[in-house]
């Protein structure tokens, strides 16, 4: 039966495919149905999983028992064998498969799920975390039913894979980058959500904040995700497929064409220079940034290489992915943001640290980017240190998030400071000349401009945060959606008031934030002052299409009577018709 449902339009584009439901924390899992006659063979599967996990668990312990090795280990491994004997693991999952007919592995996780949910309720530091626990167990025995993982993306060959999931962090989302993923869908999430902006850079369709598309959708249904409109419609009529599929081409022809202009200068008919760069999460992200010919990296968001792993990268490791990056772009400006974990960006390594061991009580006020940083100094000197030696390979600058308080840029300075002094003592490259700038994305820093421009080379706004702060609205939550406005009055006003005072104090001003890659916004950003736009490569052309067909001087004229206007409707109007 086909039906549709009505989401967030967070990454545009047509994807036509089949459904992978997907499960919170564990990727990989199916969810299938077995027939009557085989459920029986379907616990005897878990249960021989579960004891093939038993068993590998005492030889572990064992290994872990003898003289010399760390006493934690064994510990370690007993707290596992303990939860593998756990009813709510060893029983519950055996009656799922009973009572709904699915597979073992997706039994597992359901129950996997439920239990970290009781976790994350407990009051308890301690006992809140070894919810990590109850997973690493899970995912043995996850291991042990499908001999391997199953990889996403095996089925794809000529038809794409959609993704359809309650939620994904930006954790799970930058996996999704080694795999052949054709779209996704998800019940939670905002817009500017750190999972909607990886969507984006991957250039595949999305759709966020669906509320049921989950309990709905099942395992290989097929589905078309317009992340244009932001809808998903399931089982589709061949009369709405053959539209669909239609419209695909069209856009593939629309986007080919754009390639036309990736050699074109941008700039605006009346000749004003504007600077189009690109925001990157990885390294490998430097072909797509090449493919469009951007003109540097606006910001490179570090924190991606500190997810989906339990050990944090050295700062040799940081200096190769830095090195590889400055070195692939060849004396065109690269700037490196230093870590912003917390809010909804979180990395298992860092979770034992400080601050991260307790669940915030509101994350994105919380101990997040340069705050954690200036709370973990050697995190933070390991970093610095790795993007000054770096630097020595191009023209690397450094991007400091977050910053509300000039003690916080004093400090930051001061510990580039102690890093070149750490790297003069063991006789590493580095530059010494390396541009220090900061991200205005706190109303307070907008407001309170002179502090920043007096002591930084270069300011980077940041317009996800700046709206979800300026206006009260959790960038991730679904249910305030539709107040995140980019266009509110108060957000323009502390944008221009910082593009122009940065104009008049000499100090180079960019925008970073998702605003800068909406094509729709383009000309209102050069009628503001913009002249540096950084966003993902995939939006660049689209942008240098809105480029080449401004006036800059009108735009400017038009925007200051635009911007005396307080009534959103009639902004919104004299935004459309720039
Ligand atoms: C922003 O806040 O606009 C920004 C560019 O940083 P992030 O989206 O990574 O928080
Ligand atoms: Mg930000």
């Amino acid at each position: 039966m086909s039906f549709s449902l009505h989401g967030l339009a967070v990454s545009p584009g047509i994807a036509i495919g089949r459904a992978q439901l997907v499960s919170h924390a564990i990727l990989e899992v199916a969810h299938y149905t077995v027939r009557e006659k085989d459920v029986a063979t379907e616990v005897e599967r878990f249960e021989t999983a579960r004891t093939t996990v038993a068993a590998e668990l005492v030889t572990l312990h064992a290994e872990a028992s003898v003289p010399g090795a760390p006493s934690e280990l064994a510990a370690f491994v007993e707290v596992h064998a303990m939860l593998l004997a756990d009813p709510m693991i060893a029983e519950e999952p055996k009656n799922l498969i009973r009572e709904r007919r699915c597979n073992a592995e997706w039994a597992l996780t359901q129950q996997m799920e439920a239990m970290v949910a009781q976790f994350d309720e407990m009051e308890d530091a301690y006992l809140r975390e070894r919810k990590q626990d109850v997973v690493q167990v899970v995912e043995r025995v996850l291991k042990a039913l499908m001999g391997k993982a199953r990889k996403l993306g095996k089925r794809a060959k000529d038809e794409d894979l959609i993704i359809v999931a309650h939620d994904l962090s930006p954790a799970d989302t930058i996996q999704f980058k080694n795999l052949k993923i054709g779209g996704f869908v998800t019940d939670l999430g905002g817009a500017t959500s750190h999972t909607a902006i990886v969507a984006r850079s991957l250039a595949i369709p999305a759709v966020v904040g669906m509320h049921h598309a989950r309990p709905l959708v099942r395992d290989d249904d097929l589905l078309v995700v317009d992340g244009t409109r932001g809808v998903l419609i399931v089982d589709p009529d061949p009369r709405i497929l053959e539209e669909y599929r239609l419209r695909k081409e069209e856009l593939e022809l629309e986007r080919s064409k754009l390639k036309r202009l990736k050699s074109a200068k941008a700039a605006t008919l009346d000749g004003a220079k504007i600077s189009l760069q690109a925001n990157i999460e990885l390294p490998q992200d430097i072909e797509q940034v090449r493919a469009v010919d951007a003109e540097g990296i606006g910001l490179f968001r570090t924190e991606f290489l500190f997810m989906n792993r339990d050990e944090l990268p050295d700062e040799n490791e940081q200096y190769e992915a830095y090195k590889a990056v400055a070195k692939a772009m060849a004396g065109k400006p690269v700037t490196i943001r230093t870590l912003d974990i917390g809010a909804d960006k979180n990395a298992r390594a860092l979770r034992s640290l400080r601050g991260a061991e307790r669940q915030a009580p509101n994350p994105a006020l919380g101990l997040r980017a340069i705050r954690y940083c200036l709370a973990e100094p050697q995190i933070f000197l390991e970093q610095l240190r790795a993007i000054l030696r770096a630097a020595h390979y191009g023209k690397v600058r450094i991007l400091i998030p977050m910053l509300a308080h000039a003690l916080e840029v004093e400090q930051a300075l001061a510990m580039v400071e102690q890093a070149k002094a750490q790297l003069r003592e063991t006789r590493h490259k580095f530059d010494e000349h390396v541009e220090v700038g900061g991200m205005i994305e706190i109303p307070a820093a907008a407001l309170a401009l002179n502090t920043f421009l007096r002591r930084l080379n270069f300011l980077s706004i940041g317009t996800n945060d700046l709206i979800q702060y300026t206006l009260a609205i959790d960038r991730t939550d679904e249910t305030v959606a539709h107040l995140y406005d980019p266009l509110h009055p108060a957000v323009l006003k502390l944008i221009f008031n910082t593009l122009q005072a940065g104009a008049r104090a000499g100090i180079p001003v960019a925008v970073c934030g998702e605003m800068a890659g909406d094509a729709r916004l383009t000309k209102l950003l050069i009628g503001m002052g913009l002249r540096q736009f950084s966003m993902h490569p995939s939006q660049i052309l689209e942008v240098k299409q809105q480029v080449v067909t401004a006036d800059a001087e009108t735009l400017t004229a038009r925007v200051a009577r635009l911007l005396k206007s307080e009534e959103p409707e009639r902004m919104r109007e004299l935004i459309e018709k720039l």
